[in-house]
């Protein structure tokens, strides 16, 4: 009874303490503006920046000019709440997503993301061993993507709102040769929550291709739908497991697809 008791007491300390570590960690993640930044308030997003202003300067004018195309694709005809927050380090902008342990956790290729409709974003002034100058600022579009997709679908899932951001943005055309060195995601895989794990299946590489595939298949109204919905029954009559399939089909012939689109232009 007694040994009951005192593991019950240890128990419950190393579980109180693990809750103050969370907790702690998580304490940058409370207030995206960081002391002193300043503001930049354009007619389709505002724009936050600590000390590297001409790079601010910079994302702002291409964010501000490029958005309005970005929302009326996905359907909105004014302004919305879509704020961008420039942090001159990479590791400041981590840590505003994953707290203290961000910086820690060796991910050099990460330089945005968003938290609703809170865009956050390396300077591209310090872009890091990964990405270049250019780079970074154009993944500001992609965040601002995904922040006009938060406000369709709040709970989007992951592979959806990845392929919409990288369709509308920065995906790239695969050539041959890399397509068909890749190994490509099972449904389950497609399913995840896990931006590590959606990297590691190649999902950059890849996500649009599905968006595009859905787009030139039953057209672009009914993708809107499904980011709203995520109900494949009720948008095109078919599980989502059949278009999973749909999509691979549509993958592995992606070379005749290319061929075909480049003959068309
Ligand atoms: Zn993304």
């Amino acid at each position: 009874m007694k040994k009951t008791k005192v593991l019950f007491k240890v128990l419950l300390g190393v579980i109180v303490l693990l809750l103050v570590f969370v907790i702690i960690n998580f304490i940058p993640t409370w207030n995206l503006k960081t002391k002193g930044m300043r503001r930049l308030e354009g007619n389709w997003v505002d724009v936050y920046y600590e000390s590297e202003i001409a790079a601010a300067k910079d994302i702002f004018q291409l964010a501000d000019t490029r958005a309005k195309d970005l929302a009326d694709r996905l359907g909105f005809t004014e302004k919305q709440n879509i704020n961008i927050y420039i942090y001159d380090n990479q590791s400041t902008m981590q840590m505003k997503k994953y707290g203290f342990i961000g910086p820690l956790l060796g991910l050099d290729w990460y330089i945005g993301d968003n938290i609703g409709t809170n865009v956050i974003l390396t300077s591209p002034a310090n872009p890091g061993k990964v990405h270049n100058y250019d780079s970074i600022k154009n993944a500001v579009l992609h965040e601002m993507v995904h922040g006009y997709a938060s406000i369709l679908n709040p709970k989007i899932q992951l592979w959806l709102t990845e392929g919409l951001a990288l369709y509308l943005s920065n995906g790239e055309v695969l050539n041959s040769k890399y397509k068909n060195s890749m190994h490509l995601p099972s449904y389950t895989d497609i399913q995840t929550r896990n931006p590590i794990k959606f990297s590691n299946m190649g999902g950059y590489s890849l996500a649009h291709t599905y968006i595009e595939y859905i787009c030139v298949t039953y057209g672009w109204d009914k993708v809107l739908e499904l980011i709203k919905s995520e109900n494949y029954e009720k948008v095109f009559g078919i599980s989502g497991e059949e278009m999973y399939s749909g999509w691979i089909n549509y993958f592995e012939n992606y070379d005749k697809y290319i061929e075909l689109s480049t003959i068309n232009i």
